[in-house]
C-alpha cells in the first residue's frame, strides 16, 4: 500500500508530493498527460521558448515567488512602447499608453470602488461573507452595467475584465475582478503587472521540475484516473487501464472543469457535486502570432474579439515579433488559418503581417476543459469552503479553489501544499 497517491502533476500535484516527502512519507504521482505541468506548458517554436499556458508571475504571489527565488530563475519583462491601440464601438483609436491607461484606470476604479472594505484580506476571501455577498451574486456584466461610464471607459473596462475572465462577462462572477485587484494592492497598474508584467526567461518548467525532484517520488505519466473508492482505512484509485492502486490517503489535483469525469465512491458531498457541475467560466484562448512589423512593440485592446487583449511577447531578429493574444472563447479561434488571423489582427492592431500561429485549445483539452479558474456567481457564498473540506481520506487541491491567487500558479502551490500536508497527516 502506498502512503499517499497524488493525482495530477501540475504545480498543485508536484507541491503536494513534495509536502508528503517532507513529512517523511512516500508519494506516488499519477498524471494523465505525457508531461508534467498541467495548465503550464513550456514549449519551443522554431528555437524560441514560449509558454502555451501559465506564463506571467509576480512577487505579489508569495508561494510562487518563493519557488522562483529558490530555483534562481530570471524574471523578464516583455517589451512595451507607444503607440497603442484600442477599439470603441468598432472604431480604432491610436494613442499613447498613458492616454489609454488614464481612461482604463478611471473605469477600473469605478468598478472596484470599496474594494478595501469588501476584500480587506484578499488571501482570506470568506473572512467577511456579508461584505462579498452582493458582488458574489452578480456577473461581471451586471456590475459593469450599473456603472456610469463613457463609451471609451466601457470598451476598455470590458477588455480588461475579459482579460480576467478568460470568458464571457455575463457568465463570470463579478467578484473575480475585485479579487485580482485586491490581491494586487488595489490598483489597476498593480493588477496589470501581477497578471501580465513578468515572465520567467528559463520557462515555468525550470521551477516546476525542482519541486518534483524534491518530492523524490515515482511519477507515472499517461495514467488517467477513472475512479476513487474509499474503504474504511484506505483509498483505491483505479486507472482507465483497469489497474487499481491502494493508498492510505489521496490528493486529487484535477481541475474543476475536469473533475466531473472521475467517479467517487462514496459520492462527494452534494455541495461539492453542485460546485463541480457549476464549473468555472475560464474558457478563453491564448494565441501566439508570429508577425512582421516595421514598428516597435504592438499593443491592442478590442472588446469581444478573438484577440481582445494583445501585445508583443518577444522581439525576434529582423523586424519579426511574437504577439500574445487573449480572447474570451476558445471556440472562436480558427487554428492554423493565417488569412483569418490577419483579418482579425487588422481590426485590433493594424500594421502587422501574420506569418505564423501557435495555439493550444485548452477549452477542448480533456484534462483541463478551460483556462484559469474564474468563478461563476455564487461560488464563494455556496461552494468555496466546501471544495476545500476533505472527505474521509481524500482531499481536493487545485488552484481553481485556492484562497489567495485562485486561477494562478500561486494558488496551485497554496492548495497543493495544504493538500499534501493534510494527506501525510492521515498516514
Ligand atoms: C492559457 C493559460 C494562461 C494562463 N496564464 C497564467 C499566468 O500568466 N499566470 C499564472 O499564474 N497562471 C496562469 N494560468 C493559470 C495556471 O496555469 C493554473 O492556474 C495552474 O497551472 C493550475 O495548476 P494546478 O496544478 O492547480 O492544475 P493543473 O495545472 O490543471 O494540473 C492538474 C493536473 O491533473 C491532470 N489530470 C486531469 N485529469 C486527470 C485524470 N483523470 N487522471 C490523472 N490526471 C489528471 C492534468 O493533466 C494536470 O496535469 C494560465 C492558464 C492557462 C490555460
Amino acid at each position: 500500500m502506498h502512503d499517499v497517491i497524488v493525482i495530477g502533476a501540475g504545480f498543485a500535484g508536484c507541491a503536494a508530493a513534495r509536502e508528503v516527502r517532507r513529512a517523511g512519507k512516500t508519494p506516488l504521482v499519477l498524471e494523465a498527460r505525457d508531461r508534467i505541468g498541467g495548465r503550464t506548458w513550456t514549449s519551443d517554436w522554431d528555437g524560441q521558448r514560449f509558454e502555451r499556458g501559465g506564463n506571467y508571475f509576480h512577487w505579489f504571489q508569495p508561494h510562487l515567488w518563493t519557488e522562483v527565488m529558490a530555483a534562481g530563475v530570471t524574471p523578464l519583462a516583455p517589451p512595451t512602447g507607444d503607440p497603442v491601440h484600442w477599439t470603441v464601438n468598432e472604431e480604432l483609436r491610436t494613442g499613447t499608453r498613458a492616454e489609454r491607461e488614464a481612461i482604463n484606470e478611471s473605469a477600473w476604479n469605478k468598478y472596484n470602488a470599496g474594494s478595501w472594505e469588501i476584500l480587506p484580506e484578499p488571501h482570506a476571501p470568506l473572512r467577511h461573507p456579508d461584505r462579498i455577498a452582493r458582488l458574489d451574486a452578480m456577473t461581471i456584466q451586471q456590475r459593469i452595467d450599473e456603472l456610469d461610464l463613457t463609451d471609451d471607459e466601457r470598451a476598455l473596462l470590458m477588455v480588461e475584465c475579459q482579460g480576467v475572465a478568460s470568458g464571457y462577462l455575463d457568465d463570470a462572477g463579478a467578484l473575480s475582478v475585485m479579487r485580482w485587484h485586491a490581491l494586487s494592492g488595489h490598483t489597476l497598474a498593480g493588477t496589470q503587472e501581477a497578471a501580465g508584467g513578468y515572465t520567467i526567461a528559463e520557462g515555468t518548467l525550470a521551477f516546476l521540475q525542482p519541486i518534483l525532484d524534491a518530492a523524490a517520488c515515482e511519477l507515472r505519466l499517461e495514467a488517467p484516473i477513472e475512479a476513487i473508492e474509499q474503504e474504511a482505512d484506505r483509498v483505491v484509485v483505479t486507472l482507465r487501464s483497469g489497474e487499481a492502486l491502494v493508498a492510505r490517503a489521496c490528493v486529487v489535483t484535477v481541475p474543476l472543469n475536469a473533475l466531473g469525469a472521475i467517479r467517487f465512491e462514496p459520492g462527494l458531498s452534494e455541495v461539492k457535486r453542485s460546485g463541480i457541475a457549476l464549473g468555472q467560466a475560464g474558457i478563453g484562448s491564448k494565441v501566439m502570432l508570429k508577425v512582421r512589423t516595421p514598428g516597435g512593440p504592438v499593443s491592442g485592446m478590442h472588446p469581444n474579439h478573438p484577440f481582445g487583449f494583445l501585445g508583443t511577447m518577444f522581439d525576434l531578429p529582423g523586424d519579426e515579433q511574437i504577439l500574445v493574444c487573449f480572447g474570451h472563447d476558445g471556440d472562436e479561434i480558427v487554428d492554423g488559418d493565417l488569412a483569418w488571423a490577419q483579418r482579425e489582427l487588422d481590426r485590433a492592431a493594424p500594421g502587422c503581417e501574420v506569418i505564423g500561429m501557435n495555439y493550444h485549445d485548452w477549452k477542448s483539452d480533456e484534462f483541463a476543459q478551460g483556462t484559469w479558474g474564474v468563478h461563476r456567481p455564487g461560488w464563494y457564498t455556496t461552494h468555496h469552503a466546501e471544495m476545500q473540506r476533505p472527505e474521509g481520506r481524500v482531499i481536493l487541491s487545485n488552484s481553481d479553489w485556492a484562497d489567495g491567487w485562485a486561477g494562478f500558479v500561486d494558488g496551485a502551490l497554496e492548495s497543493g501544499k495544504h493538500g499534501g500536508r493534510w494527506a501525510a497527516a492521515q498516514t
